[in-house]
């Protein structure tokens, strides 16, 4: 016989998934409603509403997808994209990468503009090679996770507001734990994802865009056959599971049948960003900067360096370069088997040369900080690594205290 499962308490410090509030896992636990219950169907206009204030938006259009982040980078990037389209990526990490891999999929032309990985994009050069590239899609990342890197938006989106170029924005490092401007900065789509500074269980993704997207999808929207024979489209969007055309007249008053909804995850999404504005966005951001603080006075202490250009660093996560000599798996290894402690590795050009610590949602708890960086050290002591002993707790308590 299979015993019911037992799950170990973490101290989860890694760019994601990270811990849930347990109020978040509370509600979840309540009893399954109908999707078209009209109890349901009020908390889905609760979340409509709830996810545009940590975007910074007034669009109509914001709701929730079923799937992790990258359903709503995919159901963004397939609603606007079509075979040949020119779609241009500027890439500093991994994730931009991403972006470009989707973009192929959905047939698109992709130029990628490519730098090192250690610092953003000044903005002007993006602009430039915009004007060079003419593309219909410009496709970027707020905050590149891999790297602890965050690009400057507001010049680009002005720019692209005014040449008729689209600006799709992966903001799931960053919403919910630093300030976004989607409207001030002219972003015409932005996606986020539940398990990051939400603090929701992984699952569900979260759009918002403008009139410009809204018209560009409507005329693409096509019904599906089994509820109409009547409304078919020559452009119609490749995906059905992720039309965003479909997905927003499911969300909308009018309520069309599309997929069944995860209403377990819509309950946790919806008391995941109650709790935000109950705290107060600019406290919860403000949080974010002071944990950052700690960790990043902490890792210093111990004589180990930040990966990457200080200034332009996410407070939501801190990479640290692995000091020479010490096995890149071990490290987080023993932090979790001995500690309970989650760090994670990086990606790409990066794997094997830092290790991330994630300071989001949730998890962002001056416990968590002292935690990660007393049992970073122990570690690092035990393997013999060449440190500086005894300061790392000091100088983030010195932070807060
Ligand atoms: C985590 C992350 C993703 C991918 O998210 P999933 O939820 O795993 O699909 C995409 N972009 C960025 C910047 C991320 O940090």
């Amino acid at each position: 016989m299979f015993k019911t499962i037992t799950v170990p308490k973490r101290t989860i410090m890694t760019p994601g998934p990270v811990e849930v509030n347990p109020k978040v896992l509370q509600v979840m636990s309540n009893s399954i409603l109908g999707q078209y219950d009209p109890v349901f169907l009020d908390i889905m206009n609760e979340v409509k509403e709830l996810i545009k204030q940590p975007f910074g938006t007034k669009n109509e259009q914001a709701f929730a997808i079923d799937g992790s982040s990258r359903s709503g980078i995919e159901a963004a990037m397939i609603a606007i994209l079509e075979k040949g389209d020119k779609v241009l990526i500027p890439a500093f990490g991994r994730f931009a990468y991403l972006l470009a891999e989707i973009a192929g999929r959905c047939g698109a032309e992709v130029v990628l503009l490519e730098k090192s990985w250690e610092s953003p994009f000044a903005q002007q050069d993006i602009i430039e090679k915009v004007k060079e590239v003419k593309p219909k899609l410009v496709a970027m990342v707020h905050g590149e996770t891999a790297n602890g890197q965050i690009q400057d938006l507001d010049e680009i989106g002005a720019y692209c507001q005014a040449n008729d170029v689209l600006l799709l924005v992966d903001m799931v490092a960053t919403f919910a734990g630093v300030e976004l401007k989607v409207d001030e900065w002219g972003v015409d789509i932005a996606i986020a994802g539940s398990q990051k500074c939400l603090s929701v269980p992984a699952g569900m993704s979260l759009v918002t865009f403008n009139k410009r997207v809204e018209k560009l999808i409507k005329e693409r929207y096509q019904l599906e056959l089994g509820l109409s024979k009547d409304i078919r489209n020559e452009r119609f969007i490749q995906s059905n599971y992720l039309d965003l055309s479909q997905l927003m007249n499911y969300w909308n008053e009018e309520r069309i049948n599309h997929h069944t909804e995860a209403t377990t995850l819509v309950y946790g999404v919806h008391e995941g960003l109650r709790l935000l504005l109950e705290e107060g966005l600019e406290n919860v951001h403000r949080r974010h900067l002071l944990n950052n603080q700690a960790i990043v006075a902490g890792v210093k202490a111990m004589g180990l360096e930040i990966f990457g250009a200080p200034d332009t660093k996410m407070p939501t996560v801190t990479p640290v370069i692995i000091p020479d000599g010490v096995d890149a798996l071990a490290v987080p290894r023993l932090l979790l088997e001995q500690f309970g402690v989650e760090i994670a590795g990086s990606f790409g050009e990066l794997n094997g040369k830092i290790w991330r610590i994630g300071n989001m949602g949730y998890s962002s708890r001056h416990e968590n900080v002292l935690a990660v960086l007393g049992a970073l050290e122990s570690v690092l002591i035990y393997y013999g690594a060449d440190i500086q002993v005894g300061k790392a707790v000091k100088a983030a308590l010195d932070v807060y205290l």
